[in-house]
């Protein structure tokens, strides 16, 4: 009875989160996977018991932050991007260090995966770079924190022009692609990508092949591929 009431908050809680614009945390995510949510397209549902994994995420978050203000350092939490039209963001934290200022952002991962990584991931570069554009901010630090082990590592980012210009710019195409209806390209290296891996809308970017194809023709094929299997 109590699971069931339980399953139930976290459902609505995921159902709560439709698409309306971009996120920073959308930065080098697939645009398919973007442009289908927006779309509302056929998906797996995130499981209930994911969901509370990834809620975890959050309480080392809120031990990281307590463990920053505990040492005084934070200038801001919590912080909301300056309001745009088009993208919406939080960033961790803003602290100061010597005097300098530094984005934060933190990340839990895999305890495995943290300890060969010797690189932050690409995609959480890029949203610190965002941040970093949104806040007029010239450095911050990606804190990732092990799963299972509770290690921490961090690594340095420079604020980097040209990749906030090249994120932006993917936003803008994307969302010409659904104003125009007009479903992108799957990624290059569809399905090894780990992004395929673990993709909601696999079923039906399976159905779309590779190339651009129109949304409304698209949703149609949906449809049929739905009725033929309930037949
Ligand atoms: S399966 Fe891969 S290419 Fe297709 S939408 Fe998902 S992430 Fe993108």
């Amino acid at each position: 009875m109590l699971k069931e009431i339980i399953d139930k908050y976290y459902q609505d809680k995921r159902d709560e989160r439709d698409k309306k614009r971009f996120y920073v945390s959308d930065a080098g995510k697939c645009p398919r996977q973007i442009f289908f949510k927006f779309k509302k397209a056929p998906h797996k549902e995130i499981e209930p018991r994911l969901l509370r994994i990834f809620d975890q995420g959050d309480y080392v978050h809120l031990r990281l932050m307590r463990d920053l203000f505990s040492l005084g350092i934070v200038v801001a939490s919590e912080i909301d991007i300056p309001p745009q039209e088009d993208i919406g963001g939080r960033a961790d934290a803003i602290i100061r260090i010597n005097n300098e200022l530094y984005l934060v952002d933190f990340k839990s991962i895999n305890s495995n995966i943290l300890q060969r990584m010797d690189a932050p991931k690409e995609d959480h570069v890029l949203q610190v770079q965002l941040y970093l554009h949104f806040f007029k901010l010239k450095k911050g630090i990606l804190l990732y924190e092990g799963k299972d082990n509770s290690e921490i590592k961090e690594f340095p980012v420079e604020y980097d022009e040209e990749k906030v210009k090249k994120v932006l710019n993917d936003f803008k195409r994307l969302k010409i692609n659904v104003e125009r209806n007009l479903v992108p390209k799957r990624l290059p290296d569809y399905p090894k990508n780990w992004q395929c891996q673990y993709c909601q809308f696999r079923e039906v970017c399976d159905l779309a092949g590779e190339g651009n194809i129109q949304w409304e023709e698209f949703k149609k094929k949906i449809e049929e591929a739905g009725k033929k299997q309930n037949e």
